[in-house]
């Protein structure tokens, strides 16, 4: 079926692997890209068949040629860890089936405190309803989490870096002691994707993403992907099946074709967002940027050992100024559209505050904090923009 078969003599480069991975040209009739297969009901040539369950597709809930070459690619990209990969309609539909695949009641759950805010609602308003212990832990506290773990620990839920604070976790870490302790590590991987952070070949055993942001690319698909080990796979395909969780045959479609051109659109990204946090670095307005991938980030040794590239999502302390400083910024800018997600083309901008959930730790950054998505633009014209923001945060000032 796939082309992406690169035996180990002959490993290929992950662009490569992002290009050719998937393709079954034989069977679409020559055509690089499948068909979107719009379907339900699989036909059964035999009775005999029928009773044996014997076809290669089923049901259209449990997969199409569509959904086969989106997977093929992503396992690919994965590496040689991922057992399987899951669909899912949304990025938050991607971590709340991982949970509910893994967890049962009286589990414990390990959270860190930087975490999507929509799992930890999710943590909050349901699992704990279904009885799961949750305890939140500093994205900083690498081996030391040791003493948060209890008889009943199942899993831990990692996310670095932080989508909105950007501290980078000390993965490896935490997924030893995890493993010491017979518990999973669950991790969104949506910032880097698997392209730039590997986390199956670092202790993950599932790492999921919101493919609505990088893979997607385009700010016009909602979905979700959940990659697992071998020891992880069989309780997430079964959660999968029991759930009925499956995404949309267009949305595979537009998810596919976004990994074909992933690999060029995050370099682009990267050297953008890196240029930009640099120039903002030195900004008389800016009291810090939050990018793992600068020298003085305090993340930076993690984010170099782990990680092979940064996206385009960073955030900023301003110096202190009036509320109404930074709406006027928000205002005056128009290349950064103001909104919410990341990964898609355009810039973005949005002011947010990590106090308003975290639990167990203080953020305290100094000033006013902005998200920054870095899309394609030119960057000189990115500056432009912020140029024109900034002379407005300081005649309102
Ligand atoms: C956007 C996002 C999600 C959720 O994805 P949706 O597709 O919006 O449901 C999960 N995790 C992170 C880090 C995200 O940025």
């Amino acid at each position: 079926m796939s082309s992406s078969n690169d035996g180990p003599s002959n490993p290929k480069k992950p662009e490569t692997r992002l290009v050719t991975a998937g393709r079954d040209t034989k069977g679409q009739r020559g055509f690089v890209n499948p068909p979107v297969f719009h379907g339900s009901t699989v036909l059964y040539p035999t009775a005999e068949d029928l009773h044996a369950h014997r076809a290669e597709f089923s049901y259209g809930r449990h997969g199409s040629p569509t959904t086969r070459a989106l997977q093929d690619v992503l396992m690919s990209l994965e590496g040689p860890q991922c057992a399987g990969v899951g669909l899912a309609p949304s990025g938050l539909a991607a971590i709340t089936t991982t949970l509910l695949s893994v967890l049962k009641a009286g589990d414990h759950l390990l959270v860190t405190d930087n975490v999507y805010r929509p799992s930890r609602n999710f943590c909050n308003g349901m699992l704990v309803r279904y009885g799961v212990e949750i305890t939140y832990f500093d994205p900083l506290i690498g081996a030391g989490i040791e003493r948060l773990f209890k008889p009943n620990t199942r899993a831990v839920l990692v996310e670095a870096p932080g989508s909105q604070s950007f501290e980078m976790s000390d993965i490896p870490a935490i997924a030893a002691v995890a493993h010491a302790k017979g518990a999973l590590v669950i991790d969104d991987n949506t910032w880097a994707t698997p392209l730039f952070h590997r986390s199956l070949d670092q202790g993950v055993d599932i790492s999921m993403q919101a493919a609505t942001k990088y893979i997607g690319g385009h700010s016009d698909i909602m979905f979700g992907t959940i990659s697992a080990n071998a020891k992880a796979w069989p309780l997430l395909t079964e959660g999968i099946r029991l759930l009925g969780v499956c995404a949309g045959p267009d949305d595979v479609f537009l998810a596919l074709r976004g990994t074909r051109t992933l690999a060029v659109r995050l370099a682009q990204h990267h050297r953008s967002a890196l240029e930009m946090a640099r120039w903002l670095a030195a900004r008389p307005e800016v009291l810090r940027v939050l990018h793992p991938a600068l020298e003085t980030h305090p993340g930076h040794d993690i984010w170099k050992r782990d990680f092979t590239g940064a996206s385009g999502l960073f955030s900023i302390v301003l110096k202190p100024v009036p509320q109404a400083a930074v709406d006027a910024l928000l205002d005056a800018v128009t290349l950064f559209g103001m909104g919410y997600s990341w990964g898609g083309f355009e810039s973005l901008v949005i002011p947010f505050d990590c106090n308003a959930y975290r639990t167990a730790t203080k953020w305290s950054p100094g000033g006013p904090t902005l998200r920054l998505h870095i899309g394609l633009e030119n960057v000189d014209d990115l500056k432009a923009d912020l140029d024109r923001g900034f002379a407005a945060l300081k005649a309102a000032c």
